[in-house]
């Protein structure tokens, strides 16, 4: 039997607001903005869980984690990756790499790119990119007033 190989893409956007916390990829990079969200907001998890149910067929994290949920309120969005990988392993998959991009006028990342993807990587157990940028002053994301990030993942069956 050939390897089995699929591929995911996820994508996500949050409005963000003064005072609070920003978690990227697990990792606090502000205390001076928060996202609006139910969850912590992790926009960079977001979007890497997208990918990775993406992969697999099953669907996007509102199908497995409705907003509505009330339990879910401020919850840990590790808690998201965690149950995506449950699912992939299940699945008879482990992720070969993923590739992310964070687009943010404010907070500056680069002094947190690595800690990120240390944190991914243990994770998912697998090699991550990141990859951070503004978004050149257009739109909302420009204007400071939203974080938005995508990502790709391949995944390999394992036998
Ligand atoms: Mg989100």
């Amino acid at each position: 039997m050939g390897q089995r190989f699929r591929v995911g893409q996820g994508y996500d956007i949050h409005r963000l607001q003064a005072g609070g916390r920003l978690v990227l990829g697990g990792v606090t990079v502000s205390e001076e903005l928060s996202p609006i969200a139910h969850s912590d907001g992790d926009v960079v998890i977001h979007a890497l869980v997208d990918a990775l149910l993406g992969a697999i067929g099953q669907g996007d994290i509102g199908d497995h984690f409705p907003p509505s949920d009330p339990t879910l309120k401020n919850a840990d969005s590790k808690r998201f990756l965690n149950h995506a990988m449950d699912l992939i392993r299940r699945e008879g998959f482990r992720v070969v790499n993923a590739d992310l991009t964070v687009l943010a006028e404010r907070p500056k990342l680069g002094a947190f790119k690595k800690q990120i993807v240390r944190n991914l990587q243990a994770l998912i157990g697998a090699s991550v990119n990141l990859k951070a940028g503004t978004n050149e002053g257009c739109d909302a994301v420009g204007q400071g007033q939203a974080i938005a990030a995508q990502a790709i993942v391949l995944l390999v069956g394992e036998g």
